[in-house]
């Protein structure tokens, strides 16, 4: 088969599984265990992955925090903002802003702050997926403490102008928190000089292993931003307790180094693949729309549309083809995408959606060979 689904989830590159596997064996120690070396040659590996990991993104290894993936990032950015600020004025009113094509782990979480007593405003975004400065601008109120907005669209590929808006959060003193999952590893970037507050990431989008991400928060001494969401037994500076998942920290650890070496080549090489696609679906299926923008967007994605045809009736069609009808990042529910909604394609289109996604191992053969199948499945 081909698979064509790199923004759901990677297979681990063999370089991380072997760097991985010692930690699973002889390296099995605690990191907290400060009395004896197998607790130090945890130690030491899960800080040199910190390192690598900062390193990617332009950040101070103390900026890293690891979690178990973006999802719960996501969370903890929204929830330890709230219950920080709660914290230090329990009176006053708060107001958050994200927008209308956020990932489910954003969007949910908001949901459920608006229920905390929240106002949460979810900003609708242009045709393309993209949040507007002047709406951005109009949005913000006296007590507005966050933004939130996607880096790069799951479902669309589509880039917001993270630099714009991490400028005006800090003009008008509001924290900004970014879902980078699917930049990371991808995009170039420094949250330094972003001036990015808060910033999710997870492993298994770069070819690192499942289960393991890490939130970015940037440095305010002497005190951090914002709360745990987890208590227990102190680990990561008492900022996200746990016992830290050895193997899975190290394989970021290197999944991020490599992704740092090979960035500029693989944009590249991912990006003329994934122009050379989109011309060669363009040329062969007629009445075919690309969703999100046409350059504003990661190298590797394409979502199209194939009006009149539903995606749920091309799959058995497909089945050579690892494509997805959604953002797969959930749990196959069957309503109509947000993201695809939110940027105005018309209900009747959206159900006729797939999104096509390359990675570190596709070749111009494969999607050639895709191109054909596509073909097949719509002219049958
Ligand atoms: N945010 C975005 C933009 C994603 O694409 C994903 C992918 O699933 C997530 C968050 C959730 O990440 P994780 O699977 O690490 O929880």
């Amino acid at each position: 088969g081909i698979y064509l689904d790199y923004n759901a989830t990677t297979p681990v590159d063999p370089v991380v599984f072997h760097a991985m596997e010692p930690y699973f064996k002889e390296h099995f120690g605690n990191p907290a265990s400060a009395a004896h070396h197998w607790g130090w040659i945890a130690e030491n590996a899960t800080n040199k992955a910190r390192t690598q990991v900062a390193s990617l993104i332009g950040a101070k290894p103390n900026e890293i925090t690891f979690t178990a993936g973006a999802t719960e990032s996501n969370n903890w950015a929204i929830f330890g903002l709230i219950s920080k600020l709660r914290e230090e004025n329990p009176q006053e009113p708060l107001h958050f802003i994200t927008s209308t094509v956020e990932h489910s782990s954003i969007m949910k979480a908001m949901a459920a702050a608006e229920k905390l007593g929240v106002e949460v405003d979810f900003l609708p975004v242009n045709s393309y997926g993209q949040v507007e400065i002047e709406t951005l601008k109009k949005a913000i109120k006296p007590h507005t403490k966050l933004m939130s907005f996607i880096w790069v669209n799951n479902e669309i590929g589509t880039i917001n102008p993270i630099a714009e808006i991490a400028k005006i959060a800090k003009e008008n003193q509001i924290y900004f928190h970014t879902d980078a999952t699917q930049a990371f590893g991808k995009l170039p970037m420094n949250v330094t000089d972003l001036g990015i507050d808060l910033m999710s990431f997870s492993a298994h989008k770069v070819y690192g292993p499942k289960g393991i991400g890490g939130l970015y928060i940037r440095s305010k001494d002497p005190k951090v931003l914002i709360n745990p969401l987890i208590y227990g037994g102190g680990q990561e500076k008492g900022l996200r307790s746990g016992t830290l998942n050895v193997p899975a920290i190290v394989g970021m650890g290197v999944a991020a180094e490599l992704c740092k070496n090979t960035l500029e080549h693989e944009y590249e090489r991912q990006l003329q693949l994934r122009n050379f696609f989109w011309e060669k679906l363009k040329a062969a299926i007629p009445g075919i729309i690309l969703n999100g923008h046409p350059t504003e967007r990661a190298p590797n994605n394409l979502n199209v549309s194939f009006p009149g045809h539903k995606s749920e009736q091309l799959l058995p069609r497909l089945q050579k083809l690892g494509v997805s009808t959604g953002s797969a990042c959930g749990t196959g529910s069957m309503s109509l995408s947000h993201v695809l909604l939110g940027i105005g394609v018309a209900p009747d289109v959206v159900p006729c959606t797939l999104r096509l996604s390359i990675g570190r191992w596709t070749t111009q053969e494969e999607l050639e060979r895709a191109v054909e199948i596509l073909k097949g499945s719509i002219s049958h």
